[in-house]
């Protein structure tokens, strides 16, 4: 018999979140949700705590928080607001695991709350290790916490390194759909709409990544990601594209041979990895017609017309907080471009102008990434008017 892992989901009415619910309701005997933190969605909320009767939830504000708690009135459920509630529900002491799944940098302050608390994290959130992989990864190891990737890319390189001896690595090979726009023009991508660009065409998912996707920044990002996690350097971390999204990422070894991990596209097969660990859960997923599938192809991203890609390599390359403005000058671009102020080609040029203004330095502490971050919005915002 299995003992009950129990779960704090940060971000639990969105695409990841709902993902989650959804695997660790399959298996009632396996999971129980003691916690849930969303943003806005107060609709959505009130639906999952109905049914999972977690004993803590948060949203981000406090009015919509308090009008929670009269509707809710009778239920056994703490409803607390802010940030405060946030690292409530991360640190919540019955929790086992803390699933991080909210989107953008918001994620980074409950992760390490999370992390400090000495949780096992399942880690959507690529942003918290975008930002700060360095102070992340040193409180992982000294609190000697297990950190389990849910993206999909890291989740399969965490799998294709099972048995291996970590010398043996040659590097990395990520895999990326190439998104909506793989084979349109330069002019093309100009012209180009936030309703086109949310098309994507292998991954259901919210709506920053699928932008993100559609740039490559998402690809950026994970490369970022996957060096923290996997202490590789950055000229070892080659990126594919790969339209099927079949396999999932690839790890070479010295002896040249590469392993793979594959699955259909579908967040439910890393998320239930990451929730059942060690143990694979079964039911979880269909199998691989291959057949139907016929072929898997592969090209090289091109980074003149995807020049995200390759800011997110330059960032790494630099080092310090330059990731982390990287991280927040994307952020906004993307939101103005969702809010049709600004054209997919504003998207990179606000992310270079906004690194190639900022006075890099060490990213030492959690207080100077969120401060490097504060600068690169507002300079961000200042770049998209001019
Ligand atoms: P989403 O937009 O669908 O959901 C985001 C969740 O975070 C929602 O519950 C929202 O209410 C909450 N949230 C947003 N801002 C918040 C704030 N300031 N405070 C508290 N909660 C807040 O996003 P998603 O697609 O589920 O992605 C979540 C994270 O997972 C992102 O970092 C993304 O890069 C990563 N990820 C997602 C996928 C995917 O398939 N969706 C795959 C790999 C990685
Ligand atoms: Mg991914």
């Amino acid at each position: 018999m299995d003992t009950v892992r129990k779960l704090s989901i940060l971000g639990s009415t969105g695409s990841i979140g709902v993902s989650t619910l959804e695997v660790a309701g399959r298996y009632p005997d396996r999971f129980e949700v003691v916690a849930l933190a969303a943003g806005r969605n107060a609709d959505g909320l009130e639906e999952q705590i109905r049914k999972f009767r977690p004993k803590l939830v948060s949203l981000t504000d406090a009015s919509a928080a308090a009008s929670l708690r009269t509707r809710l009135n009778g239920l056994n459920v703490e409803i607390r607001s802010g940030i405060e509630g946030l690292i409530a529900v991360a640190e919540m002491s019955e929790t086992d695991m803390v699933i991080s799944a909210i989107v953008g940098a918001a994620g980074l302050v409950p992760t390490m709350a999370a992390i400090r608390a000495g949780k096992k994290v399942a880690l959507a959130n690529k942003e918290t290790l975008v930002m700060a992989g360095e102070i992340v990864m040193r409180e992982v190891r000294e609190r000697c916490v297990e950190l389990f990737p849910v993206d999909s890319e890291h989740s399969a390189i965490f799998q294709s390194m099972h048995g291996q001896r970590r010398e043996d690595i040659r590097r990395l090979i990520i895999t990326a759909s190439g998104g909506p726009f793989l084979d349109t023009s330069e002019a093309g991508l100009r012209e180009v709409t936030a309703a086109q660009a949310l098309r994507h065409p292998n991954w259901s998912m919210g709506k920053k990544i699928t932008i993100d996707s559609a740039t490559l920044m998402n690809k950026g990002l994970e490369v970022i990601e996957a060096h923290w996690l996997f202490d590789v350097p950055s000229e070892r971390i080659d990126v594919v594209i790969h339209p099927q999204s079949i396999i999932h990422s690839m790890v070479e070894y010295c002896d040249g041979s590469v392993i793979a991990q594959m699955g259909v596209p579908d967040m439910k097969g890393p998320i239930s990895y990451a929730l059942g660990y060690p143990k694979r859960l079964e039911e979880t997923g269909i199998g691989l017609d291959l057949v139907k599938i016929g072929s898997l192809t592969f090209r090289e991203p091109d980074l003149d017309r995807f020049p995200c890609l390759r800011y997110a390599y330059d960032s790494l390359r630099e080092g310090g907080t330059m990731p982390a403005v990287l991280n927040a000058a994307n952020e906004v671009a993307v939101q103005a471009f969702l809010d049709g102020r600004a054209g997919f080609m504003d998207i990179p040029r606000v992310i270079r102008a906004t690194m190639d203004h900022h006075r890099n330095t060490a990213a030492d502490s959690i207080e100077g990434v969120l401060n490097a971050d504060r600068w690169a919005r507002e300079e961000a915002n200042r770049q998209l008017q001019l």
